[in-house]
């Protein structure tokens, strides 16, 4: 498709989508009572105008009901987290068994990794990409410390060759089998959140599994964003939360998968609480724990019902949407936005410009643009976000765009192109 860079094309462009009556669904911040250019829903997801209803509707069982709510409600809190699996199974492509809504991302990561990093003998290390998020490096960390082990002996991460900004792959594979039987586990983030480059987790899965190791990924930067098929893949374990790009309030609730293979594994080693239990024996309070089969058997405590409400809200939107034409819709509206800004950069060569540091193949990438812009970084961040624009500034000089496929428009594109351009005037 030949693009241009005009707001007459970019109209034509959002006439002909099919998705264009989703972006009614959302919530617009303003700024000057104009509708920003919200490119940030790779950090914060918008929110549905549906959540307040839905929230309500818990917040009314509670006044009506009282505890009683946990079998009196619409959707008894009891076993809320159900009301969310198949729809969020579909979008990681999973079976229910394998996927439960519950906790926090970095918790899920720990709780995940006590299962499934059992360093023994000389299989101690675990392979991770460089520069992850502080948070997973945090977890990484602490894991192998929690084992008594040296993390820098331990700890391994592949980098971009010098002089480069995303991994190669090959480079990822070629690790993994140089460490071999030392290597215990891989945890990658399937999407980088810094380059917004999507690593191929298939390979990686198949690749972790030659060598003897269980292979993990956070994947916050790629649920809800990128096709997903975990079960398939053969993936050992996953988490990701619901904020990004699932829309599910800040700070809501993570989700987590556990391949079936491993639904009846009594032998992991796991930090269990009551809601991970049987629960046709719960509530005998009896000792000694008895792991429900699948995800669920890594629950701790009873769902937090509003967060869990919110995720609902927009698990409903998905649904209705439906992951593939989210898929076609990204690919078209991430390559009008690098359309548009290497036309600016292209007329504006003496001022400034910008290389796009994610990759360009559509295959390797999701929504996220990240871009490097040489000489003006901080200062181009801020004129931009004067204008209006919402974009995200990444220490040290990385400004990261996401075109939102569920509510995003050909137009904020063009009008990003308008923004960045008197930003660098
Ligand atoms: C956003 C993000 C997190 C955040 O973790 P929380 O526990 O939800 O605060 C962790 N890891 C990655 C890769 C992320 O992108």
């Amino acid at each position: 498709m030949t693009f241009e860079n005009t707001l007459d094309f970019a109209q034509k462009m959002d006439k002909n989508d099919p998705l264009r009556s989703f972006r009614e669904m959302f919530y617009f911040p303003t700024f000057m009572n104009k509708e920003v250019v919200y490119f940030t829903g790779n950090s914060l997801g918008l929110q549905p105008k549906t959540t307040e209803k839905i929230i309500k509707e818990e917040l009314g069982a509670w006044a009506k009901y009282g505890v009683e709510g946990h079998f009196l409600a619409q959707r008894p809190w009891f076993s809320y987290h159900e009301f969310l699996t198949e729809k969020l199974a579909k979008i990681v492509g999973a079976k229910p068994i394998e996927v439960v809504v519950t906790h926090s991302l970095t918790t899920n990561l720990h709780l995940l990794m006590v299962s499934f990093y059992q360093p023994k003998g000389k299989r101690t290390k675990i392979l991770c990409e460089a520069k992850a998020f502080p948070s997973d490096q945090y977890a990484l960390e602490s894991q192998v410390k929690f084992h008594g082990l040296d993390v820098n002996k331990n700890l391994i991460e592949v980098a971009p060759r010098p002089g480069e900004h995303l991994i190669r792959e090959e480079d990822v594979l070629s690790k993994i089998k140089e460490l071999g039987d030392e290597l215990a586990l891989v945890m990658i983030g399937g999407v980088n959140y810094y380059t917004g480059q999507l690593f191929d987790m298939e390979k990686i899965t198949k690749a972790g599994h030659d060598v003897g190791a269980n292979v993990g990924f956070d994947l916050a930067h790629a649920a809800g964003n990128v096709e997903l098929k975990l079960n398939e893949w053969g993936v050992d374990f996953a988490a990701w939360c619901s904020y990004k790009y699932m829309n599910s309030s800040p700070g809501g609730v993570s989700g987590l998968f556990v391949h079936e293979k491993h639904a009846e594994r009594k032998d992991l080693p796991r930090f269990a609480g009551w809601w991970g239990h049987d629960k046709e024996t719960r509530f005998l309070m009896e000792p000694g724990f008895q792991p429900m089969k699948g995800a669920e058997g890594w629950q701790l405590s009873n769902a937090p019902v509003l967060g869990m409400a919110a995720h609902l809200a927009s698990l409903e939107i998905f649904e209705e949407a439906g992951m593939d034409r989210i898929s076609e819709k990204r690919d078209v509206l991430t390559a009008y936005l690098e359309f548009v800004i290497e036309d600016v950069s292209k007329r504006n060569k003496e001022k400034c410009t910008f290389e796009i540091i994610t990759p360009k193949d559509k295959n390797k990438r999701g929504a996220q643009l990240s871009i490097l812009a040489h000489g003006q970084g901080k200062a181009l961040f801020d004129a931009l976000t004067k204008q209006g624009v919402i974009a995200d500034w990444r220490e040290p000089n990385v400004i990261r765009v996401a075109p939102v496929p569920l509510y995003n428009s050909f137009e904020d594109c063009y009008r990003f192109g308008q923004c960045l351009e008197k930003s660098i005037q």
